[in-house]
Parts: structure tokens; C-alpha cells; sequence
């Protein structure tokens, strides 16, 4: 029997179209507001942007409208600590668990053992800033975190001075966070410019053009499909895409793996990437979220391409991309 879900670029755009064009005027969910900057942003602004092995780029909507990158970029600081230390040392200092709670828990810090977790909910995150070398140099660390985006994203990436601003006289949370895993030695920088370093990170511009890029470098194991060069090694795409699966949907990972099946990374801006390994990756910006922080039209729009397609991580089938008329068996 063939396994294989052959699937042409011709359907693929066609799909990511049909979303795009079907969701446009849903209006369901609200822009995040605890950070001031994000209730500012257009509601309606709308963006799907799919970059294939080979660099072509399936973009329509808003496709290249800067917004904060927010929570995705502690998918970027994760291949920064993979590639700085290894895999196992990730592990051991800040883990590989979902918390199965919401991104900025407290809690979840005690009740997992004082550890981190992850490095996709925040204390994991601030962790991983934390570990980013050179350890004790803000300015280095910071602008080995600006090249790592950089490079995953295939161009340059810069603050959003406002949303830095926004951010950083609300984050009273994180440092709490911050100053908690100070107690328990989960921090291995100063607290303070961890915790800096992190909100800076997060309030870096980005378009969905560009997430979508990440996205494919981490698809195509480390190599950025438009620049041609090795972002990471391959042997972390499958780390890093374990994390996005495990805990990439905040606290509703789980049910999005189950009625979607693709790997993806939520942040409270409304910026999604998926990850289909090997095939594509693809990034939607939408910024009204839903009550865990998840755009709204994002899981829609990803689930609704899957489902289109027949694809799903987890179905036995070898997705296949050719060029070609299609015929699926
Ligand atoms: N800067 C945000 C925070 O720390 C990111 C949250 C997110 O996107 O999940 O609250």
C-alpha cells in the first residue's frame, strides 16, 4: 500500500488561500492587552506566509507587517542554548516538560520541582536568556540573540522601541518569575538583565514572512531555505520541534496536536508558526487571541490547510511535495 500524501504546490497555495480568503472577516477573540502596545495593534490584520524546502514562498495577506515576536522567540533562544551547550545540558538545566499550565505560571515553577520546564513558557525562557553566552555580557548576549533571529528569520530583525517600553513597565510577573529562579539557582546570569534581555527579545519586530522562514529553517534541520546557510545543527530540528509539539499551545498543546497535528509556536501578538518537518513551514499573524493566547484565526487558518491537505504529523503517511497533478491513493 502507498503511504505517501503526494501534495502539489498548486494545492498548497490553492489551500492557504481558501483559509485565508474564508477567515478574513471572522472576528472572534481579542487582542492581548496586559502589555498596552498590543491592545494598539489593528485588530484585522490578517497574514499567511509558507516557505517550501527550495525557498519559495507562498505569502497573502498582511504578510509583511512588523509586529512584536513575542513569545516565538523563545523558540529561537532554545536553538541558541541547543547549539551553545547540547541538548542533554538543556535538559538538565531547564528541561523538556509541558507544564500543562498557563505561560507565566508561578506555580508551575514550584510544583515542578523549582525547575524551568521548558524553554517555551517563560521561566524556561528567562532561563535560557539567562544561559546564552557570553554569560556576563549583556551586550554580547544580546546581540547573539538579535543574529540567531536574524539568521533563522533570513534578514534583519529590530526592537519595537514602544512595545520594549509597554513591556517593560508592565512585566512585574517576570520578575517575579526571574527572582523566583534566582532562589532556587534555575538563573545563571543576573536576574535583572535576564529578565531584560528576555523582554527585549520579545518585543523584537518581526513579519510573518519572516516567522514563516524560521519556521522552514527548522523544517529543512537547521538550513534556511532563502539564505542557504546552516542556521543549526541537524541534530536539534527534531529538539527543538519536540519542544513546539509538547508545549507549543501553551496549556492547550495537547488538544491542538490532536485535532491538527502540526508542531506549532503561539505568541500573544497573534503570531503562530508551524512546523511540518520537511515539507514547509508556515507562519500566520492574526493578533485577536483566545483566553490561553493563541490567535484566534491563526489555529484556524493552520488547522484548516492541514485538514484541507490530508496532512497530519502523526496520520502514517509520508507527506510528499511534487510538482506535478497530484494523485493521492
Ligand atoms: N512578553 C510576553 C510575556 O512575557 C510573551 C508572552 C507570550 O507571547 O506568550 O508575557
Amino acid at each position: 500500500m502507498n503511504r505517501d500524501r503526494r501534495i502539489t504546490r498548486e494545492e498548497l497555495k490553492i489551500a492557504v488561500h481558501d483559509a485565508y480568503f474564508g477567515l478574513k472577516d471572522n472576528k472572534d477573540g481579542k487582542n492581548a492587552d496586559y502589555i498596552p502596545y498590543l491592545a494598539s495593534v489593528d485588530k484585522d490584520l490578517f497574514g499567511i506566509a509558507v516557505c517550501l524546502p527550495d525557498g519559495e514562498m507562498i505569502t497573502v495577506g498582511d504578510c509583511s507587517y512588523r509586529f512584536g515576536i513575542e513569545s516565538i522567540s523563545k523558540v529561537a533562544t532554545a536553538i541558541l542554548v541547543l547549539k551553545d551547550y547540547g541538548s542533554g545540558t538543556l535538559l538538565d538545566m531547564i528541561g523538556a516538560d509541558a507544564t500543562g499550565m498557563p505561560f507565566n505560571s508561578v506555580l508551575a515553577i514550584l510544583l515542578e520541582n523549582e525547575h524551568p520546564s521548558t524553554p517555551l513558557v517563560n521561566a524556561g525562557a528567562i532561563s535560557a536568556v539567562s544561559m546564552v553566552c557570553p554569560v556576563g555580557n549583556g551586550r554580547g548576549k544580546w546581540d547573539a540573540i538579535v543574529k540567531n533571529i536574524a539568521e533563522l528569520c533570513g534578514s534583519e530583525v529590530t526592537l519595537i522601541d514602544e512595545l520594549y517600553r509597554s513591556e517593560s513597565v508592565s512585566n512585574h510577573n517576570n520578575r517575579a518569575i526571574a527572582w523566583l529562579l534566582k532562589s532556587y539557582n534555575r538563573i545563571y546570569d543576573e536576574p535583572e538583565m535576564s529578565l531584560d534581555l528576555y523582554t527585549r527579545q520579545c518585543s523584537l519586530g518581526v513579519t510573518a514572512t519572516q516567522l514563516s522562514i524560521m519556521a522552514g529553517t527548522i523544517a529543512c534541520g537547521g538550513y534556511n531555505p532563502t539564505t542557504g546557510k546552516r542556521v543549526f545543527d541537524e541534530i536539534y530540528a527534531e529538539k527543538v520541534t519536540s519542544l513546539l509539539a509538547s508545549v507549543g499551545l501553551y496549556e492547550h498543546t495537547g488538544d491542538w496536536m490532536f485535532s491538527c497535528g502540526i508542531p506549532a509556536k503561539s505568541g500573544v501578538s497573534g503570531g503562530i508558526i508551524g512546523v511540518l518537518p520537511g515539507i514547509f513551514g508556515i507562519a500566520v499573524f492574526a493578533p485577536p487571541i483566545d483566553s490561553s493566547g493563541n490567535s484566534v484565526k491563526g489555529q484556524l487558518a493552520l488547522k484548516q490547510i492541514m485538514d484541507n491537505l490530508g496532512l497530519h504529523i502523526f496520520n502514517g503517511k509520508r507527506a510528499v511535495m511534487v510538482e506535478e497533478k497530484a494523485v493521492t491513493l
